[in-house]
């Protein structure tokens, strides 16, 4: 019985590493399946290594056979799974990723991006991360240096470079002058309100059919004498398009408000279609992924390209994932940091990238989420609960095997005395039939435990002995006693620690001596409990179970 349970996982795995099976990930998902094994933990390593030796001198087509013939489920949900990434056999392809500073990248920011990433990586591409900060009044100033860490988290340091427009507004100046002189733009400086009434019923307004000469006229004096909302430069589309949100779009507006980083300087400011177009025509970049929402802004663009002569990239659409309980808003977190309601942009509570980075999440699990979704333009409806419990799955997969076990406590919790008990020198070990020892325990009489006890219940503390009515009982695991595994700690030597629970409330405990061995950043596993993250002596966070 137990056999087939670890075959099947041990095929599995092989199959998908090349038809190498790792024994080190085999226990986890033989003890997630029946977590009563916990106590044969030993005998399990040992099988499972068997298992891997005879598996391994297999080939991947007979291991299939006899997976299918095992557990076909297995089999089809990893293939099942898979969705590919697209080839695009372009040539010295660039991508880019272009977030507004408005605040840190949050899920929504790392699926995209994510994404972006992989279909840029499988087809040797170069990535940039464009930061869009061409609107003053929407910006954080963290945001810039929050963004450029949490991207190079997220890719494994895959970015190219970082340009920001609001370094680069000559040269989209220089476009505006050309595009001026091209006749294809003009600037209107009608009433905003007349203007829009003219451009929805189809008819241009006076401005648009001035010359050239007198457009560069009324462009310099947007520097100078024209007040925010006096003038605004359009793009010369078709004045008559059926789509009346095609027809001659804004492309530069003046507005007064300060900047984080230019502060007063510049005062004429190109709207993002402008801004994107001409970036990505100097920045080389071939081909975009982008929120499906965008569509109308490439039939914009693609006036700009025309005008230019520039050939436009191939542009790929995603949908977007909506979470039915959770905003995810940049606006919102900002609000609620300014009062005090969240701690920062790390706060464990937010959706955001600094906020999963500082729990433990690997950029491995989230980009796995990315690929999973896939480059697909349906919109996804989810929830927390459902978004959370599959990149926990990733990233436990990934942690599981590096965390080392540890024996936690969590208030409330008792000191209790077992009557004759036994004195005992043991050791546990770090990682199940891996990482040996590695923990010593001296037991005598006192423990601490968060156990409520029943009476005439039997209760094994974890790899040491029974009890019954708080006295000792048997040395020996015996499944006909049918005892409730509890986790344990003698009193001596336990170290006082604090967990950062998933509320953002700090839970004190006790810990084996042991875990002094842990450094800041390293993941554990609190046996019983959740894998938790370091994030100073004897401080953790919350991570998952
Ligand atoms: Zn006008």
């Amino acid at each position: 019985m137990e056999k087939e349970l670890i075959l099947k996982y041990v095929l599995q795995n092989a199959i998908n590493y090349n038809g190498k099976a790792n024994p080190g990930a085999i226990i986890g998902k033989v003890l997630q399946e029946k977590p009563n094994l916990k106590p044969k933990i030993k005998e399990i390593s040992k099988e499972i290594n068997k298992i891997v030796q005879d598996i391994n001198k297999l080939n991947i087509e007979e291991q299939r056979t006899q997976l299918l013939s095992l557990d076909p489920k297995l089999l089809e949900k990893k293939e099942v799974k898979k969705k590919e990434l697209p080839e695009l056999n372009i040539k010295n392809l660039v991508m880019r990723f272009e977030p507004s500073p408005s605040g840190a990248l949050h899920i929504g920011h790392a699926y995209v991006l994510g994404l972006i990433h992989l279909v840029c990586k499988k087809n040797n591409g170069k990535l940039i991360v464009r930061i869009g900060d061409t609107n003053p009044g929407n910006i954080v100033k963290e945001a810039y240096d929050l963004i450029k860490e949490d991207a190079n988290w997220l890719t494994n340091n895959s970015i190219d470079s970082f340009p920001i427009q609001s370094e680069r507004l000559e040269i989209y100046y220089k476009y505006a002058k050309k595009v001026l002189e091209l006749g294809k733009a003009y600037i209107c400086t009608c009433d905003p309100e007349d203007a829009r009434s003219k451009i929805n019923s189809g008819k241009a307004c006076p401005c648009r059919n001035l010359e050239a000469k007198e457009q560069l006229e009324r462009w310099k004096l947007m520097f100078s004498k024209y007040k925010p909302g006096d003038a605004v430069l359009r793009i010369k589309t078709d004045i008559e398009h059926k789509n009346p949100a095609m027809r001659d779009w804004p492309a530069f507006r003046i507005s007064e408000k300060e900047h984080v980083k230019t502060k007063n300087k510049f005062r004429v400011w190109p709207l993002m279609n402008f801004a994107v177009t001409i970036d990505d025509h100097e920045m080389k970049v071939n081909v975009t992924i982008r929120a499906k929402e965008h569509r109308d802004n490439e039939k914009r663009q693609k006036y700009l390209y025309d005008y230019f002569k520039w050939e436009s990239p191939k542009c790929l659409y995603v949908g977007r994932i909506n979470f039915s309980d959770m905003k995810v808003s940049a606006s919102l977190a900002k609000r609620m940091i300014k009062e005090k309601r969240r701690t920062d942009w790390d706060d464990i509570r937010l959706p955001f990238l600094p906020a999963l980075r500082k729990r433990g999440y690997q950029p491995n699990a989230l980009l796995k989420f990315a690929e999973e979704i896939g480059l697909s333009e349906a919109d996804k409806v989810t929830n927390k609960k459902e978004f959370f419990k599959s990149i926990n799955s990733f990233n436990r997969d990934l942690v599981d095997e590096t965390s080392d076990r540890y024996f936690l406590i969590l208030e409330p919790y008792k000191k209790l005395e077992i009557k004759n008990a036994p004195k005992k020198n043991i050791q546990l070990d770090l990682y199940p039939g891996v990482r040996l020892g590695g923990r010593k325990f001296y037991t005598e009489s006192e423990f601490y435990f968060e156990e409520k006890f029943k009476k005439d219940q039997v209760y094994r503390l974890m790899h040491l002995y029974n009890i019954k009515n708080r006295e000792f009982l048997s040395e020996e695991q015996d499944e006909r006693l049918s005892a409730k595994m509890i986790h344990w700690l003698p009193t001596k030597n336990a170290i006082e620690i604090e967990v950062l629970q998933e509320n953002n409330k700090i839970t004190k405990g006790l810990a084996e001596e042991s875990i002094k061995k842990v450094k800041k950043g390293d993941i554990i596993q609190a046996e019983r409990f959740a894998f938790l993250k370091c994030l100073d002596n004897n401080k953790f966070i919350y991570l998952h179970k």
